[in-house]
């Protein structure tokens, strides 16, 4: 089997939710320096600790459970011990000469699910079904790391061609939060000239992108914003003293509805979505608390903020109506992005010299948001080009189901895609 697959499934039978990648972290910063990398930064070098939300932030204790988890299933303890409880590798491969300087970006966490152990599912058939409750990787990125390694290995057997450096970034937390802003704040991004990230099983022309194709770039990305927010009423009997009251349910029904109505914007989607809503403490009393989790998506700037302005009136106005206040904890803006032209034809390039791929789409689809826009926007802010392409991949399901596996050939194909991409940035005019 390809080496890299067999990474993929180890990555796959020890899959870690956001911000607990201390297994997969310290496995990949070991394979890393056994291939020869020297730059291999992790823990707090890898990422700003700062820039996660505290209320995100685990707990001295937590990050221990997760340490000694790592160690218990296989995972070095000096790599572990590097972590420092934070999870996050960035590698550099450093040409020794003068060059630009690019970077691509490979998630490593998995989503909150138990994952199907029988049928016909290959990583329950071939026995590296997830061993971690809980935890299941059903949106690829044990796929991605992989790809990551692999790549790594292919710039090392053609350093003598290459110049400049690559910066490769293994980042956590990609389904929750602060994962690639906690990369970019740790400055990763600052000089980077060209930017890429790969994601299997995307869609173009409204269809899944089956094995044997890929689309060379997206431009859809909504931004995504998302609030817990909680009413602060006042506690009372219903008919005893019903006007001392002040209903937090009330107030956070009032607030859905209205959210849910908040005008589309003529210049693109606006999505406004209440997932999530509780509160109250017994039928006989007046709901003194109640909170909801609010989610919403542009995909401009401008219809960015026109949602969250129209989120915080409906919020104020549903204070205001039931006389009560409120208080919300801000998961931060993973921003709306588009990948260049100039990169996806560089990609599509590559792409012609991979047999494995034998329709090109020029454009593709995600149909949603990846912080990966967060290092895009950085990139492109400092006037570099920024590229997400989709590798095509059959699939058992669709991603984000618990069941969800892909075509494993998908991989090496990736890896054989990036590096010829790398070579057309890092090519060494010396040496040619
Ligand atoms: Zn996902
Ligand atoms: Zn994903």
């Amino acid at each position: 089997m390809n080496e890299f697959v067999t990474y993929r499934r180890e990555f796959h039978r020890f899959a870690e939710t956001g911000w607990t990648e201390i297994r997969t972290s310290a496995r990949v910063a070991e394979i890393l320096e056994k291939m020869g990398y020297t730059q291999v930064l992790m823990g707090p070098d890898a990422v700003k600790e700062e820039s996660i939300a505290p209320v995100l932030r685990l707990s001295k204790e937590d990050k221990e459970k997760n340490m000694e988890r790592a160690v218990k299933q296989g995972a070095a303890p000096f790599y572990v011990e590097s972590t420092q409880g934070l999870p996050g590798v960035v590698a550099v491969f450093d040409s020794g000469r003068p060059g630009p300087v690019s970077a691509m970006r490979f998630d490593m966490d998995c989503l909150p699910y138990e994952e199907t152990v029988e049928g016909s599912y290959p990583p329950a058939e071939e026995g590296y079904i997830s061993e971690n409750p809980g935890c299941v990787h059903a949106c690829g990125h044990d796929g991605h790391t992989a790809m990551g390694l692999g790549i790594a290995k292919m710039l090392l057997d053609n350093k003598d061609k290459l110049c400049g450096k690559v910066k490769l970034l293994f980042q956590p937390a990609e389904e929750t939060f602060y994962g690639a802003q906690s990369m970019v704040d740790r400055g990763h991004l600052d000089d980077v000239k060209f930017f890429m990230a790969v994601h299997i099983a995307l869609t173009a022309e409204g269809k899944p992108l089956p094995s044997h194709t890929i689309a060379c770039g997206c431009k859809d990305f909504l931004s995504d914003r998302q609030l817990d927010v909680t009413f602060h009423g006042k506690a009372a009997h219903p008919c005893g003293a019903s006007q001392e009251g002040k209903n937090a349910i009330l107030a956070a029904c009032t607030a859905t509805l209205n959210a849910h109505a908040i005008a589309p914007h003529e210049e693109g989607l606006c999505r406004v979505n209440v997932g999530l809503i509780n509160g109250g403490v017994a039928p006989n009393t007046i709901a003194p608390e109640a909170g909801i989790s609010i989610e919403f998506r542009g995909q401009t700037p401008a219809i960015s903020s026109y949602a969250a302005k129209r989120v915080f009136d409906v919020l104020d106005g549903a204070a205001k109506l039931y006389d009560l206040h409120y208080d919300y904890v801000d998961y931060g803006e993973v921003p709306a992005g588009k990948s260049d032209d100039a990169m996806m034809e560089m990609v599509e390039r590559a792409a012609k010299k991979v047999p494995w791929f034998e329709k090109i789409y020029f454009e593709g689809n995600v149909g949603g948001t990846d912080d990966a826009t967060v290092m895009m926007t950085k990139v492109q802010e400092n006037g570099g080009v920024a590229v997400y392409t989709g590798i095509g991949a059959d699939t058992t399901q669709p991603l984000h189901n618990p069941v969800f596996d892909f075509d494993e050939e998908s991989i090496p194909a990736a890896i054989t895609l990036c590096t010829e991409v790398l070579k057309e940035i890092h090519l060494n005019e010396l040496s040619e």
